[in-house]
């Protein structure tokens, strides 16, 4: 495979941007190639500056479960886009989204659109920490919320809550003094709650609930319905990020599918139908806390960006589409069915974690249920062994990749192939 004008592009954007990149997985660090330099999506496809072309399974990190340049969703940003871009005024594409939401989401009361999920789930701490009056927060090691300061701790040795350690330079000491970071799926956490002099000062707990940030581990069964209980026992909200799965796992979100009624949930990703789109909603007498009804501010000058509405409106009206989810499952299931049969077949090469659509293959693993420090140099062979054969999966091993609804037969009997080969020379 050539790419002598993406080495080019790179080597210009390193000289201008940190990394070559605006975002840091992107810049494939550790995988020992040249990141991609991508020129233009087409369903299942991306196709590089060079002209090489590749089956896209990280899909804009899962936000294009609709696969690249979906007719229906470039036609009503087009559309939209004549009409104006932004107008920094209400518009009633907002009042349509949000309509929908609340409609399709049992536990959503009200909701307010942002353009991050890093601004949707920083917001809605802020707004636990004002409408309970409490300081504290609780999130998982490993679990992925963006990139606010507050939020990027990883638990420190020893007992899992104390002493949190800033997983970035920059974030002081005193600004996560009130985080706390516990391992997922791990029920212990229940004797925190009912007996730690703390447990009254948490205003919220907020979980993936699947995460994947950590490559996909999935909740164990009661998990998420323990913290659901729990939060409530102590007075704390309970926050459900649902920023990748909300739209992905099933169109009403990991919490339609376990029945579960949190305070608060936060989508990106998908909604956005591949523009900057996130949300937080959940119960109105919590959401009225907001600015101009109430004193938790929050604002934003592309909050609401009507193209970005009308690109959302799009996808949520193909995804509705009964049976949609279902045909999305079966093409999962074409890929994933060979993969696990021969990992069944050569035990100890791998294990394959997946809900709905969103997958990850750990290798050399039997199984993972919490944060695992990943062998990366065994990740990055194998995500050579696939690019080279025009295949890209999320260049890290704690990325989750994804199928979406316009990935071909072809091409996912085609990249299982490519696996079980892979897989069989191990
Ligand atoms: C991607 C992600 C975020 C952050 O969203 P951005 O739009 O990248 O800011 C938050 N939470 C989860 C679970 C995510 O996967």
């Amino acid at each position: 495979m050539q790419r002598p004008k993406t080495e080019s592009v790179y080597a210009k954007s390193c000289a201008v941007m940190p990394g070559g990149v605006n975002s840091p997985v992107r810049a494939f660090r550790g995988l020992g190639l040249t990141p991609l330099i991508v020129e233009s999506g087409q369903g299942d496809l991306v196709y590089d500056v060079d002209g090489n072309k590749y089956i896209d399974y990280c899909g804009s990190w899962g936000a294009l479960i609709l696969g690249h340049a979906p007719p229906t969703v470039v036609q009503a940003a087009c559309q939209q886009m004549a009409k104006g871009s932004s107008f920094g005024i209400a518009t009633a594409l907002e009042e349509q989204l949000a309509s929908k939401m609340v409609a399709l989401i049992h536990s959503l009361e009200k909701i307010r659109f942002v353009s991050s999920g890093t601004e949707a789930t920083m917001t809605a701490l802020r707004l636990a920490r004002g409408y309970t009056g409490r300081a504290k927060i609780v999130k998982f090691t490993g679990h992925y919320h963006g990139h606010s300061d507050f939020l990027l701790i990883q638990a420190g040795s020893g007992v899992a809550h104390i002493n949190p350690i800033a997983t970035s330079k920059g974030v002081l000491p005193s600004t996560i003094a009130d985080t706390m970071c516990f391992p997922f799926n791990d029920f212990s956490i229940r004797s925190f709650f009912r007996t730690h002099p703390h447990a009254s000062d948490v205003a919220a707990v907020i979980v993936e609930p699947v995460a994947g940030n950590m490559g996909v581990v999935p909740p164990e069964k009661g998990f998420l319905e323990m913290l659901r209980e729990e939060t409530q026992a102590i007075g704390a909200l309970f926050i459900m990020d649902e920023v990748i799965t909300g739209f992905r796992v099933a169109l009403q979100g990991m919490q339609g599918l376990l029945h579960l009624d949190p305070d608060l949930s936060c989508f990106g990703k998908v909604i956005g139908g591949g523009f900057p789109v996130a949300a937080f909603g959940g119960k109105t007498k919590i959401l009225d806390c907001l600015a101009p009804l109430g004193q938790v501010y929050q604002a934003g000058t592309l909050s609401g960006n009507s193209v970005a509405m009308s690109a959302a409106l799009a996808t949520l009206k193909e995804i509705e589409v009964p049976g949609f989810y279902d045909r999305l499952a079966a093409k999962t299931e074409r890929l994933l069915s060979p993969i696990r049969a021969q990992l069944e077949k050569k035990r100890g090469t791998g294990c394959l974690n997946a809900v709905g659509s969103m997958f990850s293959l750990f290798l050399k693993r039997s199984s993972v249920k919490a944060k695992e420090a990943l062998d990366e140099e065994e990740f990055a062979r194998f995500f050579r062994y696939l690019f080279e054969r025009g295949i890209y999966l999320s260049p890290s091993p704690y990325e989750a990749s994804f199928v979406s609804i316009a990935h071909t037969d072809e091409h996912l009997d085609y990249t299982a192939k490519t696996i079980c080969e892979y897989l069989d020379r191990c």
